[in-house]
């Protein structure tokens, strides 16, 4: 399976709250968000994991998003 991530920088930004940069991912929605998601927004009581513990984790990042 190839993987599309570099370390180019991701143009990842929540359309949700004005292009605020992704910083976490929900494991409940499996879905890339920003802080404002996690703590006020729909993701409040999910799953939260910062985007860089995911990235370690799986460095096919893009493929999540
Ligand atoms: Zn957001
Ligand atoms: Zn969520």
């Amino acid at each position: 399976m190839e993987c599309r991530y570099s370390d180019a920088s991701l143009p990842v930004v929540c359309v949700t709250h004005g292009g605020r940069a992704i910083d976490y991912y929900c494991e409940t929605d499996e879905l890339a968000i920003c802080s404002q998601c996690a703590l006020i927004g729909d993701h409040q009581g999910h799953q939260i994991t910062t985007i860089d513990e995911k990235v370690s984790q799986q460095s096919c990042l893009l493929d999540l998003l």
